[in-house]
């Protein structure tokens, strides 16, 4: 049986490329993660979203585990099954959306209590109940358990709620045991505030994981805040695990991220904005529900090989988007699935080739010339 590992293939600066393995296939890195929150990629079948190049789905535990519950999921097969996805899955521990979703929540060292924000009922989420509710569900990568602050936050407030999550990471480790071919990731914790990080990654690193996530971003810091953190955090970091930046993001914060040195990350933008009309293109957004797309016959990007490229003008995805047809969801998420797969391939062969900062350039290059004139 094939165990889970991560060989490192290739690095350009802080950037890298390389492979994560697992019994359910090949997670080639830096790796994009459509987001499948209930059980599904909105709009698209699996094996759609398989075309478009990704090696490894995102499922959102808070979700699954109200609704359909997971054990109902564990009863008809598992996630893999209940879904048709049969590659490698990743779950969130539930800790960040029980803290933006949930109602009447209350945080204690043992865990959190909440009511569900679908029918009121109450729940508690706990680190082992954590890794019971990721186990049920058959997931490959396994998050620790762990409690984030929307920033900006007080110093005290962040370092407080970095060591209970390093007590959880532990409880986390305890609870998930031995299973091989699964992977338990740790969560680096700390806000904007260096010695933070630098302890929680200590305290990560004492423990022992299969790959490490730099969270606590991407909660309205901002893009230089960001990267500000991500320019010393992932090198706080085993360098020989995979390194994940959860719910990041647009893409020049993927490339940015990248560049930067990580491996993996997840968003909801492009399956959601698909579905608001947002196409994400080499030359940057495109609303597809302006007027001036109405008559227009062209692509949406002649470069790209999507099936919505492909096969249709803009003056029909403007209609069908402004009529809120279902196929808008479907056309646009694709297309914006199927660019966000591209930006990491064409970011994996840069860095094989060494020549990241030239790819990067005419990234920017190309965004920079917006979209193409009206006809
Ligand atoms: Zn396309």
């Amino acid at each position: 049986m094939t165990r889970f590992s991560f060989d490192l293939t290739a690095t350009d600066g802080a950037a890298r490329t390389g492979v994560i393995h697992t019994p359910r296939g090949e997670v080639r890195t830096p790796a994009f993660m459509p987001v499948g929150t209930a059980a599904t990629v909105k709009a698209m079948l699996p094996g759609s979203v398989r075309e478009t190049g990704a090696d490894i789905l995102l499922g959102n535990t808070y979700h699954l585990m109200l609704r359909p519950t997971a054990e109902r999921i564990d009863r008809l097969g598992g996630l893999h099954r209940f879904m048709n996805w049969d590659r490698p899955i990743l779950t969130d521990s539930g800790g960040f959306q029980v803290m933006s979703l949930a109602e009447l929540r209350k945080l204690t060292e043992e865990g959190v209590t909440f009511r569900s924000h679908i029918d009121g009922s109450r729940h508690t989420l706990t680190p082992e109940r954590s890794m019971e509710i990721q186990r049920l569900l058959g997931s490959d990568i396994v998050m620790a358990f762990d409690e984030c602050p929307a920033l900006p936050a007080e110093r005290d407030r962040i370092a407080a709620s970095m060591r209970l999550s390093m007590r959880w990471a532990q409880r986390s480790r305890d609870a998930f045991g031995d299973r091989p071919g699964h992977a338990l990731f740790g969560i680096q914790q700390g806000g904007l505030e260096p010695d933070l990080r630098a302890e929680s990654a200590e305290a990560l690193r004492g423990i022992g994981f299969d790959g490490y996530a730099v969270g606590g971003l991407a909660v309205g810091e901002g893009q230089e805040a960001m990267f500000g953190v991500l320019d010393y955090a992932p090198g706080q970091l085993p360098e020989d695990k995979p390194r994940y930046l959860m719910g990041v993001g647009k893409p020049d914060d993927i490339v940015g991220a990248v560049r930067r040195g990580i491996d993996m990350m997840d968003c909801v933008l492009p399956s959601r904005s698909g579905r608001t009309g947002q196409a994400f293109t080499r030359r940057g957004v495109v609303n597809i529900r302006n007027a001036r797309h109405a008559d227009d016959p062209r692509p949406l990007d002649e470069a790209c090989a999507c099936p919505a490229c492909r096969g249709y003008s803009r003056a029909y995805l403007h209609h069908v988007s402004r009529a809120k047809e279902i196929i808008a969801s479907m056309l646009m998420t694709w297309h914006n699935l199927h660019y966000y797969q591209e930006l990491m391939a064409g970011m994996r062969d840069a860095i094989a080739a060494g020549s990241f900062d030239a790819w990067e350039a005419e990234f920017h290059a190309t965004r920079a010339l917006g979209d193409i004139d009206p006809i």
